[in-house]
């Protein structure tokens, strides 16, 4: 079999989400509510999720239906192409195969639709009529607003101000699909206001715009508040992107010795890995590799510290046991505003600790031309975060090479980068700088955790 491009018939689509809770080595910390001081119960989360998704959110059943409305939706674009990357393989002349897997055929073009389809269903389901969230830049918010406006709900999006300024298509194709969208920090909120009035200039934060929709959610009626990545239910609705790139590498003939996919949050490594990492768990495949792609700007698996934190600036969220980088964190402004997170997914991290998981740093300027090498070859254009994963593939491909060595390398490429060409030109100018680990900032942050 040697394919290009792997294809699956829609019959053959995933029919459920695998959920990784039930192969942990150990149980999960579970959230913790630090105004009462115990651990969070449900009915704190159902404050400002559906009750579907809390229950999702604590599971520990291995296999979850998706539902049938959720598998329609999905047929608009999955399942998506798996695609054997031979010229690139070419061009580095490496005994190495490399797969990616495309999620940027989406219509919002990224993975983020995965999980926001299934999150407007369900809160369709329980009569919310508003659903309120951040977005960094702006592909959870696109993938929100199209799945909100397929199901008829309100969306409201605080989006991070350094992105509103610098991907202003972003905010209008949101605008197309319907939603309302406000530069965060923003006045609509107390958070917002008081970051405003401290320091007019702020560039925004995920953290801030996190705490103004949440703060918008409890002060609306019959309103919900959505998040695109980090929970556990977010990275289970991610699975069927490996569930299927599974199904595909099966066609081929194939499985990988190496997983790779960015991470901001986790969604995206989540959804790729977790299927593969399954077999690793479960002693069936235990040379797997699978490595995390983080900025060296906003390291935090690989310098944060494992300990309990807030996912938003203003502590409003439960605290999560993740690797963190502490919740008031600013990074540096990178043009993968997708992996602008001080944290990361509590199952990631969890995987981390147990050595399931290889977190690896790069740089922007490195990460930008292999970009370019890979849209030179492959024909294309990938977002900045995706690129990430591909700096990541090129150098493993090349240590093959060095080693003589044939290995089958699977990268996502989570999302295309049309909305970011101005970071592109940037590049192609010169003018792009690298961020070094800010070390001092991260030590201050860290003193602000919350003492459990
Ligand atoms: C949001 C986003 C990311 C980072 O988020 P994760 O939850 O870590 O996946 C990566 N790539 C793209 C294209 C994104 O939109």
């Amino acid at each position: 079999m040697n394919a290009k491009k792997i294809v699956l018939d829609e019959k053959d689509l995933p029919k459920q989400w695998y959920n990784i809770q039930a192969d942990l080595p150990e149980p999960l910390d579970p959230p913790y509510n630090t105004r009462e001081g115990r651990p969070a119960q449900p009915e704190d989360l159902e404050v400002i999720f559906p009750k579907e998704i809390v229950k999702q959110e604590m599971s520990s059943e291995r296999y979850i239906d998706i539902p049938e409305p959720v598998l329609e939706a999905y047929k608009i674009w999955r399942p998506s192409p798996l695609v054997r990357a031979s010229n690139l393989e070419k061009f580095l002349d490496t005994p190495a195969k490399i797969y990616f897997k495309n999620e940027g055929v989406s219509p919002s073009g990224s993975h983020k639709s995965n999980s926001a389809i299934a999150q407007a269903f369900y809160n369709k389901e329980a009569g919310v009529k508003r659903i309120a969230t951040e977005t960094g830049a702006g592909q959870w918010g696109s993938a929100l607003a199209m799945a909100c406006e397929m199901f008829a709900i309100e969306c409201v999006i605080y989006m991070v101000k350094v992105s509103y300024e610098q991907k202003p298509y972003r905010k209008s194709l949101m605008q197309v699909y319907g939603a309302q969208v406000f530069s965060s920090p923003s006045n609509q909120t107390e958070t917002g206001r008081k970051v405003l009035t401290e320091d007019p200039d702020n560039q925004g934060s995920l953290g801030i715009a996190i705490s103004e929709a949440i703060e918008d959610v409890l002060n609306h009626k019959n309103a919900k508040y959505s998040l695109g990545s980090v929970l556990n239910h977010v990275a289970m609705h991610q699975t069927v992107i490996g569930l299927e790139a599974k199904k595909q590498l099966e066609i081929a003939g194939d499985y990988p010795d190496i997983v790779i996919a960015c991470l901001g949050g986790g969604s995206n490594f989540s959804g790729t890995a977790f299927p593969f990492i399954m077999d690793k768990l479960q002693g069936k495949k235990p040379n797997l590799r699978a490595i995390a792609a983080e900025p060296s700007a906003c390291p935090k698996l690989s310098k944060g510290v494992l300990a309990y934190d807030f996912g938003d600036t203003s502590g409003f969220t439960p605290a999560l046991k993740m690797y963190t980088l502490g919740h008031t964190f600013m990074p540096g402004g990178i043009h993968a505003g997708g992996l602008r997170y001080h944290g990361a997914s509590p199952l990631v991290s969890a995987l981390v600790k147990h050595n399931f998981v290889e977190p690896v740093t790069v740089k922007q300027r490195e990460v930008f031309e292999a970009a370019i090498t890979f849209t030179r070859t492959e024909g294309i254009l990938p977002a900045p975060e995706s690129a990430h994963a591909i700096r990541v593939a090129i150098k493993e491909a090349l240590k093959a090479k060095e080693e003589g060595k044939s290995k089958t390398i699977l990268f996502n490429l989570s999302g295309h980068g049309h909305f970011d060409l101005s970071a592109y030109d940037n590049y192609l100018s010169g003018k792009m700088v690298d961020y070094e680990y800010p070390a001092d900032k991260v030590c201050e942050a860290l003193t602000h955790l919350p003492k459990i």
